[in-house]
C-alpha cells in the first residue's frame, strides 16, 4: 500500500495564508511520487487549493461536511459544494466535532454516506476520549466503525486519533500502542472490507522526530499531522519521512 500523510490545518489559515502555505509546501513534495499526500483546509480557503495545487501530487479536502446536499441548513456546506471544488478527501468524526457538536457515530456515518455519494473518500476519525485498557479501546472503536460496512472500502481511510494524544500538552501515544490498536482496527475492517485493504493511519502529535517510528510499526499507513504540519517545511520533512524498522508490539 501507498504511504499515505495529510494534515488539517483545522481553524488556522486565512485564504491568504493557504495560499503562501501551499506555494511553499507544492515544491518541497514534488518529488514525492511514491506515497499520497493530502491538505485539509478551512472551508474558506478550499477555493485555494483547488488554484495552486492543481496538476500537483497533493490532494486537497474538506475537514466537514453537512450530511445533506442541500437545504435549510444555515452556515453548513455540503459534499456536492465540496465536490465542485474538487476535494478528494473529506474528513469526518474529528473529536473536536465530537466534544464541541456532540456528533454521535450515527452523523458521522451519514456524512461518510454524503461524502460517497460525491465520490469523495471518507477520512473517518475514530478513537477513545480517554486513556483506558486495550480491551475497552478496541471495543469503543469496534463501535464507531459498525456502521462503515454500509460504504464503498474503496473510498475509505480510517484515522486512529485518540483524544488524550490531540492537541497542545497531550501526550503522543506510544508506537507499541498504536501499532496494536491498528492491528484490531484492521481484524474489524477486514470483515466489512470485502478483500479491499482500507488504510488506517495514526494521528496525535505526530513531529518529524516520531514519525519514522510511527510509520514503521504494523497496519500504520500513514500518518495524520496537526500542529506539526502548520509549518509547510516540517510537513514536507513529514512527508519525505522513511519508515524505520519495527519492533515487536506488546500493546499494553
Ligand atoms: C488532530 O487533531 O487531528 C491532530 C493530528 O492534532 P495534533 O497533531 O496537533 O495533535
Amino acid at each position: 500500500m501507498r504511504i499515505l500523510v495529510g494534515t488539517s490545518s483545522k481553524m488556522n489559515l486565512t485564504s491568504t495564508e493557504a495560499a503562501g502555505y501551499l506555494d511553499t509546501l507544492r515544491p518541497l513534495v514534488a518529488d514525492l511520487l511514491d506515497r499520497d499526500l493530502f491538505v485539509l483546509l478551512p472551508f474558506t480557503s478550499i477555493w485555494i487549493a483547488r488554484d495552486r495545487l492543481e496538476g500537483a501530487n497533493v490532494g486537497w479536502g474538506a475537514q466537514d461536511v453537512h450530511p445533506e446536499d442541500a437545504g435549510a441548513h444555515t452556515g453548513d456546506v455540503s459534499a456536492p459544494m465540496l465536490a465542485d471544488l474538487g476535494c478528494a478527501y473529506v474528513e469526518v468524526g474529528h473529536h473536536e466535532r465530537r466534544r464541541d457538536y456532540g456528533e454521535t457515530d450515527e452523523l458521522v456515518m451519514a456524512k461518510v454516506a454524503a461524502v460517497q455519494r460525491w465520490g469523495m473518500t471518507a477520512i473517518v476519525c475514530v478513537g477513545e476520549q480517554e486513556r483506558l485498557s486495550f480491551d475497552r479501546v478496541v471495543e469503543i472503536i469496534a463501535g464507531q466503525l459498525a456502521g462503515l460496512r454500509a460504504f464503498d472500502p474503496r473510498r475509505l481511510i480510517v484515522a486512529y486519533e485518540p483524544s488524550w494524544a490531540i492537541g497542545i500538552g497531550a501526550s503522543p501515544a506510544s508506537p507499541d500502542w498504536v501499532a496494536g490498536v491498528h492491528d484490531a482496527i484492521r481484524s474489524e475492517l477486514a470483515g466489512a472490507a470485502n478483500g479491499t485493504v482500507v488504510p488506517i493511519i495514526y494521528g496525535g502529535s505526530v513531529s518529524l522526530e516520531s514519525a519514522p517510528t510511527l510509520l514503521g510499526q504494523r497496519s500504520v499507513d500513514g500518518l495524520f499531522v496537526g500542529r506539526q504540519a502548520l509549518d509547510p517545511r516540517v510537513f514536507a520533512a513529514v512527508a519525505h519521512v522513511e519508515p524505520a524498522a519495527s519492533g515487536e508490539s506488546t500493546a499494553s
